[in-house]
């Protein structure tokens, strides 16, 4: 910058000519008119109206070469051009903005009348939902929930339940055993050694129920599983008779199938109770129907009008004396029924295999807490 007095280059002024200013100014417009987004835009000032070596900013640093009396003119024009580059960048700014803005509301826009991704959240097993409604049924009358291990010693699965080592009733049961085959140890083939271990453990009165897995050596086919679940009661009280066990079972099965259907016992056999009977039910979809009028056939009685839901009697006094209760005193009832069977019977369900097969589409049919 030259001192006062001292002469000026034209040379160094001449960014100011109104000419240069002008191209200056043209210069700065094309770039910005050019610019295709924000940030091209922001490049353009740089290089043309902001940044250090802009030909705007690089021209106002020459003001002061000029003399005093021009430099008035100078800055004016100085000024006019810079704001005329300044207005065509904030048209372009204001243009792009508008157009980024249009694009984010398209990109970025959102459909509320899509459905939402839901989860499955699975559902329960058909077999414990039945046993849970099973078991309030009978809680709802008093009884406890008592459970046990399911790899049993041969004493509380057979010799406590009256069934002696020679028994014939044992070679009935299909027994898996636990190695070593002298370790005493099988797979409980039924629920009722819990039934040992509660009048073993609990004071009298005894009222509890039984859920549980059982295991035998079956082939696995339509009806017939190696693993299946039973639901056993047992009551042991003073002065206990069939006609309780009657009307206890009645209440149970009208929870299962329905209200206003019939039972029935029918004579049988089992070494742990005496007497022992066979508990049926009329049938809940023909009602009995089927088995008057042939011309009706039911598919879920098969025509006899009633189905058998499980085994029932009298604890035998060898059970009692077995678990130190005296026969004399006290005397009881029990009754058992498998699971599977009576969710088959009750949702027609053609296979056993289904229950295990563990494809989740089985289970949602049930409605149960999906
Ligand atoms: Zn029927």
């Amino acid at each position: 910058m030259p001192a006062p007095g001292e002469t000026v280059d034209p040379s160094r002024v001449h960014a100011l000519d109104p000419d240069q200013l002008a191209a200056a100014v043209a210069a700065a417009r094309e770039s910005i008119r050019a610019a295709a987004d924000l940030d091209a835009l922001a490049a353009a000032r740089t290089a043309h109206v902001q940044g250090a070596a802009a030909p705007l900013v690089l021209a106002r640093r020459e003001l002061g070469a000029l003399p005093r009396e021009e430099r008035a003119d100078a800055g004016r024009r100085h000024n006019a051009a810079r704001a005329e580059a300044q207005a065509a960048y904030d048209t372009r700014l204001a243009e792009l903005t508008a157009e980024r803005d249009a694009c984010v509301l398209v990109e970025e826009r959102v459909d509320v009348t899509l459905p939402a991704a839901r989860r499955r959240r699975g559902a329960r097993h058909p077999l414990s939902s039945l046993s849970d409604r099973l078991v309030d049924v009978f809680v709802a009358m008093g009884y406890e929930v008592a459970e046990g291990p399911e790899v049993e010693h041969d004493w509380f699965n057979f010799e406590a339940l009256n069934m002696a080592p020679d028994h014939p009733a044992r070679s009935e049961h299909d027994t898996l055993y636990v190695e070593p085959t002298d370790s005493g140890r099988v797979l409980r083939t039924h629920t009722s050694p819990v039934q040992i271990r509660a009048l073993l453990d609990r004071p009298l009165p005894v009222y509890v129920v039984c859920p549980g897995r059982t295991y035998r050596n079956d082939t696995i086919d339509a009806t017939h599983s190696p693993v299946f679940g039973q639901l056993e009661g047992l009551a042991v009280d003073e002065g206990i008779t069939m006609a309780d066990l009657r009307g206890t079972l009645e209440v149970f099965a009208q929870e299962l199938f329905g209200s206003g259907l019939s039972t029935r016992l029918r004579p049988s056999f089992f070494p742990f109770t005496e007497p022992s009977a066979e508990l049926d039910v009329q049938c809940f979809a023909c009602r009995g129907e089927a088995a008057r009028q042939p011309r009706q056939p039911c598919r879920v009685c098969s025509d006899e009008g009633w189905i058998e839901i499980g085994g029932c009697g009298m604890v035998d006094p060898n059970v009692l004396r077995a678990t130190g209760v005296d026969p004399a005193r006290y005397s009881g009832f029990a009754f058992g029924m498998g699971l599977e069977r009576a969710a088959m019977i009750r949702h027609d369900v053609r296979e056993i295999r289904d229950f295990v097969d563990g494809d989740v589409r089985f289970g949602l049919p049930f409605g149960i807490e999906v």
